[in-house]
């Protein structure tokens, strides 16, 4: 734990915690205070792991199933949050998956099943999250805002992908979808951010790390020449969901090491 914790006496939800970023995601909000939800969609163990590691470090947290893509289990999801803490002050939502195949070979159900984790599981959750904060309001003993909203982006909102068009399209459409919900929701004190990580060593993109080949080539992409970790995005999160960032809204923050910083121009072009 923080020894000047910013998130006290505040709930947050993350989904997608049992694995990769979102486990660093959670650690980094626990470390800073907050009692930490872990969804998790199929990998019970992993988010019992996380908050076996949150409370390692004096933290609280709970672990709670819901698959994001689907409205009655996102709702009993919000529904269990309320009944074990009351409400709820912070939402990541960092649930993501890809489904890649070329553009002529992409099936319906491929482009579906990442549209409907993606887009629509943020849609839903952060739709529940936004009911919450402006039903309850401002609390300023806890929090200049009402809450706080995180949207799990990508470099790839801005940078296209062929070979993963359904997943640039959704991580598109989690741009527009935040700073949208940002104007609307702004007026009552919520605000939406998204951050864009760029490659970050998880088990979404091992084919592009686990071997030295594959790791040389993806650091040609990255200015900065190393591989992001979990951790550098969980600090990014702690600190979109504290009041250091309370005139933040409707903005993506990329944590990429410069990715989106077209370094093939490094050298002239
Ligand atoms: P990951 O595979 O470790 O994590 C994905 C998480 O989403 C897992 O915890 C998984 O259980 C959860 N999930 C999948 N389907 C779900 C569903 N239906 N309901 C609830 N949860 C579900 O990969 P990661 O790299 O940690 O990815 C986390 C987020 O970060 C994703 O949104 C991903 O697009 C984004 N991201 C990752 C990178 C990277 O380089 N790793 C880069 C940019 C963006």
């Amino acid at each position: 734990m923080k020894a000047q914790p910013r998130l006290r006496n505040q709930v947050a939800l993350v989904t997608g915690g049992s694995s990769g970023i979102g486990v660093g995601v959670c650690l980094a909000l626990a470390a800073d205070g907050a009692k930490v939800v872990v969804n998790y969609h199929s990998d019970e163990e992993g988010a019992d792991k996380t908050v076996a590691a949150i409370e390692k470090i004096g933290g609280e947290a709970y672990a709670v199933r819901a698959d994001v893509s689907k409205e009655p289990e996102v709702l009993a999801m919000f529904e269990d949050i309320k009944k074990r803490y009351g409400t709820l002050h912070i939402l990541v939502s960092n649930s993501g998956i890809q489904k890649d195949a070329s553009f002529l070979d992409m099936t319906l159900d491929e482009w579906n099943a990442v549209l409907n984790v993606n887009l629509t599981g943020q849609f839903l959750c952060a739709r529940e999250a936004a009911r919450e904060f402006v039903k309850r309001g401002v609390q300023p003993e806890i929090s200049k805002a009402a809450g706080k909203i995180i949207c799990m982006s990508s470099v790839h909102e801005v940078i296209p992908w062929a070979g993963h068009v359904n997943y640039a399209t959704s991580k598109g459409g989690i741009m527009l979808m935040m700073k949208s919900m940002a104007q609307e929701l702004a007026p009552h004190k919520v605000r939406v951010n998204s951050i864009g990580p760029g490659a970050i060593q998880t088990p979404i993109n091992e084919e592009a790390w686990g071997t030295k080949k594959a790791l040389n080539k993806l650091l040609e992409l990255i200015p900065y020449g190393r591989i992001g970790q979990p951790d550098d995005i969980g600090e990014v999160a702690a600190w979109l969901a504290s009041d250091e960032s309370d005139y933040v809204t409707g903005t993506t923050l990329f944590a990429d090491g410069g990715m989106t910083l077209y370094p093939g121009f490094a050298d002239n072009g």
